[in-house]
């Protein structure tokens, strides 16, 4: 049984964070997704908001879970058993973070994997912070996310906030 664990802020979760979703759940018997709680990240969606965005949208993935957890992505991926961690990488840019991060996991817990997938062709400028600007002035954000959770990302900046 290869568990993967797929972990990140999904602030909102995108169509680049469910591409790369679709596409993990496809080579693995099981994926996580873990949504971080960071506590020191100020946050649009609180982790619950998060977790049930992504579980509506992918309910018809058999071998997925979706969970929060808090703390080093080390820690929880030997809590849940995963031997690999999936990433999305979109351009050069997420390359040398990445790599960093990958090599001092791999100090931390020798026997995980970190795993790239290639971002979609479609996908490869879209992050969570593109759909958070594009939103909080009222633009058009169906090419980001779908259209289901785009009332509720609405809502946070025009009637929440009232920005
Ligand atoms: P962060 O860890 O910076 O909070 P996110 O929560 O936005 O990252 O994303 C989690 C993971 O999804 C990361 O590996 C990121 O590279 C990947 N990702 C984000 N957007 C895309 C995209 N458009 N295409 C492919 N992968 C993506």
């Amino acid at each position: 049984m290869k568990i993967a664990l797929y972990p990140g802020s999904f602030d909102p979760v995108t169509f680049g964070h469910l591409d790369i979703i679709h596409r993990s759940a496809g080579v693995f018997d099981e994926l996580v997704v873990g949504v971080l709680n960071n506590r020191q990240k100020n946050a649009l969606f609180s982790i619950n908001e998060r977790v049930n965005m992504i579980k509506e949208l992918t309910k018809d993935i058999p071998n997925l879970r979706v969970e929060s957890f808090d703390g080093l992505m080390v820690d929880y991926a030997r809590e849940i058993h995963a031997t690999a961690v999936i990433r999305g990488l979109r351009a050069v840019t997420d390359f040398e973070y990445e790599l960093q991060i990958a090599q001092s996991n791999k100090i931390q817990y020798p026997e995980l994997e970190t795993i790239f997938l290639t971002t979609d062709i479609h996908y490869s400028y879209l992050s969570s912070t593109i759909v958070r600007e594009f939103a909080s002035y009222g633009g058009d954000i169906s090419h980001f996310v779908p259209a289901s959770i785009i009332p509720k990302i609405m809502d946070k900046y025009h009637t929440d906030k009232k920005e």
